[in-house]
């Protein structure tokens, strides 16, 4: 099958899998990326979009978590800065180094000795890790860095690196490598049972929401990744299935950049509650985070509250006095549940363990929960082994260091050479800016939108007044990345909800014709399509009063 056709209904229903795996999130497209390196019949089924739950709402940390070191969970911070190495190397154009601040004021609860202490075992635990190592700064070399810190009871602080990531755009990248290693792929195919046969799980209903087709696939083995729906999909194995997850919420905003004015990503304390949070730049914008809340909502319904939008602006305006953000200043907010593992239930939410497990139900249902961003291709190894293990392969276990998706480069991480392939887009006569953010983008494979452009020219104007984006990439999003709805292209594709003050809104004209060319769209659907997309980006919290 066309690895960048979205898998139909028969085409899920007419053959026998080896495995089935609910949920594209990054945990559930790992699973199906090593499953199918690994020459199985693997498909991969969510309800939603890929990365629509919590794998596009993270803090896009690729990391080995400064906190977890606070909690001595060594293990996780070696694993998660071993990973950090991995995916630096497969995927060097979705995950970047960057360099973090850290500053300490005299109040913390953390000294600079023990940042150092903990940046020095940081260091160590990476053993080679392809960033720079630390450096300790004095109160002048922090002030000479980020001149708008607040003065006031500086100490000093730290410069270390860590990487980034666009999390939708991993997932996204992680599920097309699956479907070129032979899985079928299906966004907003909803798996509303399971079925059995006298000797266990055999496989699961779904309906299509696009089409409200339904039908049965049939696997060997069905794995459930379905991040905070965890245990919704367990108690259709087991209708009195106790808790596995426990998810806390987090949450972030969105403002200019220039309204806080910092340098470098910056790790600090708050000043409210002694949290470690983050300030990073996201181009000429910055996203504050984390909250970290118990939270039993719904998870189709997690949304930031109030009460976290001001935490966050607080926080920031207490270290960054000029900044004053408020409410009017957030273009966006966005919020995830973590699925943490309830064993930890009654630590604070922040404390709990970000470990995962892997578990086989009373009727062989594979449960894989929790976990990191940064760790998912690590726990994918685990649970294709256990996987491999059902299928009668007997015991296995998968160096996850050299295993096949450690060297594989994800798509557009193939080494190239960037600068020929930019000199090749400015000599097609793109401009720079727009080049630059196709390369950025796409990677190696910026290639395949400079064909579009060629062969259709109307499709180099941008989309948006004040953003690189152009038509092609709605195009390449319907026919490459499995789009099917505005809100995939304009949130999870392109990021312009994020990286515009209007969360978008001024692309949606442009980009619902192009998707609705692709996709047969009459003007009523169009309509429908901008309708909603305004109606998702208008409902989106930006604080309200601030004193
Ligand atoms: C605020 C916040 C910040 C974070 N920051 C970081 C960070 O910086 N670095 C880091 O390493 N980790 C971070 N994490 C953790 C990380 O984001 C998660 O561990 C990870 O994204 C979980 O992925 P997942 O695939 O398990 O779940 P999800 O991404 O939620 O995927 C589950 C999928 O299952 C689908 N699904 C549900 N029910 C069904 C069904 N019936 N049929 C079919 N599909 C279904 C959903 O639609 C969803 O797409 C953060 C988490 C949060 C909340």
């Amino acid at each position: 099958m066309n690895p960048s056709a979205r898998a139909t209904i028969w085409d899920l229903t007419s053959r026998r899998l080896d495995v089935l795996v609910v949920g594209g999130g990054a945990t559930g497209a790992g699973i199906a990326r090593e499953a199918a390196l690994r020459g199985l019949a693997v498909a991969l089924v969510d309800r939603y979009d890929f990365a629509g739950g919590t794998s596009s709402r993270s803090s896009r940390l690729i990391h080995g978590g400064l906190r977890y070191l606070e909690q001595r969970d060594w293990k996780l911070v070696s694993e998660s800065l071993r990973e950090r190495r991995i995916l630096l190397r497969i995927a060097p154009h979705l995950v970047r180094p960057l360099a973090f601040l850290f500053p300490v004021f005299r109040t913390d609860r953390v000294s600079r000795w023990k940042l150092e202490l903990g940046l020095t075992a940081y260091d160590l635990l990476a053993l080679r890790g392809n960033v720079p190592r630390h450096r300790a700064l004095s109160k002048r070399a922090v002030q000479d860095k980020e001149p708008l810190l607040k003065a006031k009871g500086l100490a000093g602080g730290a410069l270390y690196w860590d990487a980034q990531c666009d999390d939708a755009r991993l997932t996204l990248a992680t599920v097309q490598s699956a479907a070129r290693s032979g899985a079928l792929v299906s966004n907003y195919t909803c798996v509303t049972a399971l079925d059995f046969d006298s000797s266990g799980v055999t496989g699961a209903i779904v309906e299509d929401q696009l089409t409200g087709a339904q039908g049965t696939i049939h696997a060997r083995v069905v794995v459930n990744a379905t991040g905070p729906w965890t245990d919704g999909i367990r108690q259709f194995e087991s209708p009195s299935a106790g808790r596995l997850i426990a998810p806390t919420r987090g949450a972030h905003v969105m403002v200019p950049r220039a309204r806080i004015g910092h340098q470098h990503a910056i790790t600090f304390l708050s000043p409210i509650d002694g949290r470690v949070m983050f300030v990073l730049p996201w181009g000429d914008r910055s996203y504050i985070g984390t909250t970290d809340t118990d939270d039993a909502t719904s998870p189709d319904q997690v949304t930031p509250t109030e009460d976290d939008i001001l935490y966050l602006l607080r926080s920031v305006n207490a270290i960054f006095p000029e900044a004053r953000l408020g409410p009017e200043d957030v273009s966006l907010s966005w919020a995830g549940l973590r699925p943490l593992l309830a064993q930890g239930n009654g630590q604070r939410p922040s404390e709990r363990s970000r470990e995962y497990t892997i578990e086989v139900g009373a009727r062989g249902l594979v449960t894989v929960a929790g976990g990191k961003l940064t760790t998912y291709r690590r726990v994918a190894v685990e649970a294709v082994d256990r996987i491999a293990e059902r299928l009668g392969n007997g015991p296995v276990k998968t160096d996850p260091d050299t295993t096949k998706s450690a060297r594989e480069p994800l798509p557009g991480g193939q080494s190239h050479d960037i600068k020929e392939l930019f000199s090749r887009g400015v000599r097609r006569g793109f401009p720079e800016p727009v080049v630059a953010h196709l390369v950025g983008q796409y990677g190696a494979e910026a290639q395949a939108v400079y064909d579009l452009i060629e062969e259709w020219p109307e499709l180099r104007e941008p989309l948006h007044p004040n953003h690189p984006a152009v038509g092609a990439q709605v195009v390449h999003a319907v026919r490459q990345e499995y789009a099917r709805r505005l809100d995939d292209v304009l949130f999870r594709r392109l990021s312009l909800a994020h990286e515009t003050s209007d969360g978008g809104i001024g692309a949606t004209q442009q980009a619902a014709l192009l998707m609705g060319r692709e996709l047969g769209w009459d003007e009523e659907r169009r309509a429908a399509e901008i309708e909603r997309y305004r109606d998702l980006v208008n409902a989106i919290p930006r604080g309200g009063r601030y004193f």
